[in-house]
């Protein structure tokens, strides 16, 4: 049987793969320690999923628009501009299944084959999936370790040119935590006016920030609002990730062209998920914002567990939920090392190459896990690396 080209570069995201090995290993009898899958820890907010239940009770599911419920795409609006001290009409705000339909349908709204598209390596293995199955050209500007694991702007420089159509941003970056300074995104906007292309900024860890670090949209940039899709969503902040739900913010035409994309494929996004997130947006934020506080902490465990182990460097990162330690010393590559790991620790990590040829040398932990967990996992990844 063969299958349509678009198809055939498409391969399954790394934690699943990782996920599948370390429960045969679990099914076998061996205790597994999961840092491979980012997803929070915590249920949803109970107050939430009261919503959401209720609006079930009352018959809340039928089909809504697909742009989304013009009260939840206004709670949106008046929310995301807030946070980003912008200003954004309901009708930029496309709602969708999850965020990921908000990555996905504008590249394939904007996108023309042989169309360039650059985005970070190491990065959201969705960017390039979603870039080839829209014919594009994935090119991949490499994240620097040493500059917050933001772009690097040498390589970036050299690689913008007048066939890239769209930029992708990652801040705070999933697989990373990195956050792209200021200076950086101005270079970036800055090519991005030069050149004229879209950027699609993925915004969904915005709200999982630490010290107080500022991570500047780069919408908020002149002029930018209008070459800009900001794609955001409530799987993280409000631990909704079963539930599918996000959005999108973007110009008013793209939005509806978007729209039509969302209407011949999903329909739209189940009318009661979009009253449980009118409730996250609008109810108390003071359980999102103590998680927060509650990563952080788990930040210090992870970063300063592994930088004790002799071999190993970590980046104290200022988002998300991820660090992602260097592991060159070691020669392994990061997949040997990840498959040596879950059999030997009973830790299961990710390789970095799981998210592009520049994630070799380092691995990916996810911390959103017990400070208990992490610290157990560290003392097991560390009696097998101190035998090497
Ligand atoms: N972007 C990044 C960087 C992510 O890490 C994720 C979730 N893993 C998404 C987008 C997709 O979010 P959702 O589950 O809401 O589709």
């Amino acid at each position: 049987m063969s299958y349509a080209q678009r198809t055939s570069h498409l391969r399954p995201e790394g934690a699943y793969q990782v996920l599948a090995k370390a429960q045969a290993l679990e099914a076998a009898g061996r205790a597994i320690i999961h840092l491979e899958i980012g997803q929070p820890d915590f249920d949803t907010f109970p107050n939430i999923s009261m919503a959401g239940i209720r609006a079930i009770a009352q018959g809340k599911t039928r089909y809504t628009p697909p742009i989304g419920m013009k009260s939840l795409r206004e709670a949106i609006a008046q929310d995301a501009g807030r946070r980003r001290g912008l200003e954004f009409h309901p009708d930029q705000v496309v709602v969708s299944p999850g965020a990921k339909p908000n990555l996905f349908f504008p590249t394939l709204a904007l996108i023309e084959p042989g169309d360039e598209v650059i985005y970070p390596d190491p990065g959201f293995p969705t960017y390039e999936a979603m870039i080839r199955v829209a014919g594009g050209v994935p090119v991949a500007v490499p994240l620097l370790e040493q500059n917050n694991f933001s772009f690097d702007l040498e390589a970036f420089h050299r690689l913008v040119n007048e066939r890239t159509r769209m930029i992708i941003l990652n801040s705070p970056s999933n697989p990373t935590g990195g956050v792209m300074p200021f200076i950086d995104l101005k270079q970036v906007a800055a090519a991005a006016q030069q050149f004229d292309c879209w950027v699609l900024s993925d915004e969904i860890y915005a709200r999982t920030v630490y010290d107080h670090a500022s991570v500047p949209s780069i919408a908020s940039l002149p002029g930018m609002m209008e070459r800009t899709i900001i794609m955001d969503g409530f799987s993280k902040t409000y631990a909704m990730t079963g539930w599918r739900l996000g959005y999108g913010i973007m110009p008013k035409e793209l939005a509806q062209v978007v729209q039509l994309l969302l209407t011949h494929s999903v329909g739209c996004t189940a009318e009661f998920v979009q009253v449980a997130g009118i409730e996250a947006l609008t109810g108390p934020q003071d359980q999102a914002e103590a998680v927060v506080v509650e990563y952080q902490a788990r930040r210090e465990v992870i970063v300063d567990g592994l930088n004790a182990i002799p071999g190993i460097t970590c980046q104290k990162p200022q988002g998300a939920f991820y660090v992602f330690p260097n592991i060159k010393s070691f020669g392994l590559t990061s997949n040997e090392m990840a498959d040596l790991l879950l059999e030997k620790a009973g830790v299961a990590v990710l390789p970095g190459s799981a998210f592009g040829r520049y994630g070799e040398g380092y691995l990916r932990l996810v911390y959103s896990n017990s400070v208990e967990n992490i610290r157990r996992a560290i003392a097991q990844i560390a009696e097998v690396l101190t035998k090497l």
